[in-house]
């Protein structure tokens, strides 16, 4: 979930059960999953061709990429150091020594023959990644990541008759990033991969973006009776958004459970989601390893690594999600849930912080959470299209701080600075917005309201509660620029209160 979204969803209270209720018992899902995610790199794994996406078919293809017979494959350095990034990124071991493989099947959009991935010895070994969902956070172990090529794309909606194949993303680098079966729910499942797309967004090692399939989950579940073994799973292929993640992971359940309870059994498959129908389908009996021949590829020598390499990158890397969410609860004194929402983009996290640094914390998160997130949302901008630049809300915010606006009108302000734009202290010069503080002003406008209302009076001395009424009647005869607790304090001394 974007930050801003989570920041709409607002704090979810009601934890949802793991279990999904069955007709003879609770039944408990088990969730593990292969994501995907296209290597952040101008250039693919083992040739120099562009990565680009959106180019007219098979303009990318270098003669590696289409498997021109003799063609060797040549290892893209900044690929690597992305992989490793990625494990160092998960917390996870980084092997020095790791080999590709050759992995063999045919496909038409395959032109080797086989696809260069890592087998036995992948670039990176186990980590974990902590993810929260629902208020709770959990651990979810990573088995490996290795580095592989994607395929060609073959098109089947051009022509009635004929299938077309595209090599431009033959070649290109993936990580394919393996969990362990550590999660439980369709909400775990997402607040996963939701995590795992934040973590490498701030690596800058894949830009994450679903639609463009640079990011697809292949979702293994299976379910059990709690405290038993782990149960049969099915794969569902090539996931491509987190609400089908949801989706999929609930219906494949839903029909284990249903064959189970009816005393059948399940076939270990690989199936797809068809998000139209809600349903999953059958493609293919599960393949095992041994079915593709792998094989250590004759054209690479094995990868090696120094450690003064893995502690090179390792220094480069950026703060991550985990830690500055640490720092803006202490730093800041943001709740956890706020903090949580701020970090988990990094370009919302950077705003913020330009905006808080020197001001109070609380009140920047509130703005930036509440009224910014807010305002993106509803236009569908990105924190990066937003017209309101941190300095301007940082600008607005020191006009509340030192009293010249009340919280009210800056958010009038707010909204001017957003449509016309602005500097907001000239913007509150300019259209006479400052707080009226001058207490003659404010005396004048509390003694005009008194007298028009003798009843009200007699009414507020037996019930304080009943000054609010009159702060509101001053506050309305002063365009809102009254500062409240003047007209309070004023108020307060007519009334004999
Ligand atoms: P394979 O080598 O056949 O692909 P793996 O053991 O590598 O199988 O597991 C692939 C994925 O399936 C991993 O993400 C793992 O967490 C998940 N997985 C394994 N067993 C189960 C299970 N019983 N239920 C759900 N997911 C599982
Ligand atoms: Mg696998």
């Amino acid at each position: 979930m974007s930050a801003q979204k989570a920041a709409k969803a607002g704090k979810t209270t009601e934890k949802s059960s793991n279990l999904i209720p069955g007709a003879t018992g609770d039944w408990e899902v088990v969730i593990g999953m292969e994501v995907h995610a296209q290597v952040a790199s101008k250039a693919k794994l083992f040739s120099g061709s562009s990565t680009s996406f959106g180019a007219a078919p098979n303009t990318h293809v270098s003669l590696v990429d289409a498997a021109m017979p003799g063609m060797l494959p040549v290892i893209n350095g900044e690929c690597v150091a992305q992989a490793v990034r990625t494990g160092l990124g998960l917390k996870a071991q980084i092997n020095l020594v790791s080999v590709f493989d050759r992995k063999n099947y045919f496909y038409p959009d395959l032109p080797q023959g086989y696809q260069i991935s890592q087998y036995k010895q992948p670039v990176v070994g186990e980590g974990t990644v902590e993810v929260d969902a629902d208020g709770e956070t959990f651990s979810v172990g990573i088995e490996r990541v290795h580095l592989e090529q994607d395929a060609g794309k073959s098109i089947h909606d051009q022509h009635p008759d004929y299938t077309y194949i595209d090599l431009n993303r033959s070649g290109v680098a993936l990580m394919e990033i393996v969990s362990k079966p550590d999660m439980r729910s369709a909400k775990q499942a997402q607040a996963y991969v939701s995590k795992l797309r934040t973590i490498l967004r701030y690596l800058g090692t894949c830009d994450g973006d679903m639609e463009k399939g640079n990011l697809r989950a292949d979702v293994n579940v299976s379910v059990r009776r709690p405290g038993e073994p782990f149960g049969t799973r099915c794969e569902i292929k090539n996931v491509n958004s987190i609400r089908f993640i949801g989706q999929a992971v609930e219906v494949e359940a839903r029909r284990q459970i249903d064959i189970l309870e009816d005393g059948g059994s399940i076939d270990q498959e690989t199936r797809l989601f068809d998000s139209a129908k809600g349903e999953t389908r059958s493609m293919r009996s599960k393949e095992e390893a041994h079915d593709y021949r792998y094989f250590p590829d004759p054209d690479l020598l094995p990868l090696e690594l120094t450690q003064d390499y893995v502690d090179g990158l390792k220094h480069g890397l950026p703060e991550l999600p985990d830690e500055k969410k640490v720092r803006f609860i202490e730093a800041y004194k943001l709740s956890p849930y706020d903090a949580a929402v701020l970090v988990a983009e990094r370009e919302s996290a950077e705003f913020f912080e330009a905006v808080a640094k020197g001001r109070d914390g609380k009140t920047a998160a509130n703005w930036v959470i509440n009224e910014l997130f807010g305002r993106l949302n509803k236009e569908g901008l990105a924190i990066a299209e937003s017209p309101v630049s941190a300095a301007q809300l940082g600008a607005i915010l020191d006009l509340i701080a030192s009293n010249a606006i009340s919280g009210k009108i800056a958010k009038d302000v707010f909204e001017i600075v957003w449509t016309e734009g602005g500097d907001p202290a000239e913007i509150v010069e300019k259209r006479g917005l400052k707080q009226v503080t001058d207490t003659g002003a404010i005396e004048a406008a509390v003694d005009a309201v008194i007298a028009a209302n003798p009843d009200k009076v007699a009414d507020a001395k037996t019930n304080p509660k009943a000054i609010g009424w009159f702060v509101g009647q001053v506050m309305k005869a002063t365009g809102g620029k009254a500062n409240p607790q003047a007209v309070n304090d004023v108020l307060k001394k007519k009334l004999g209160l």
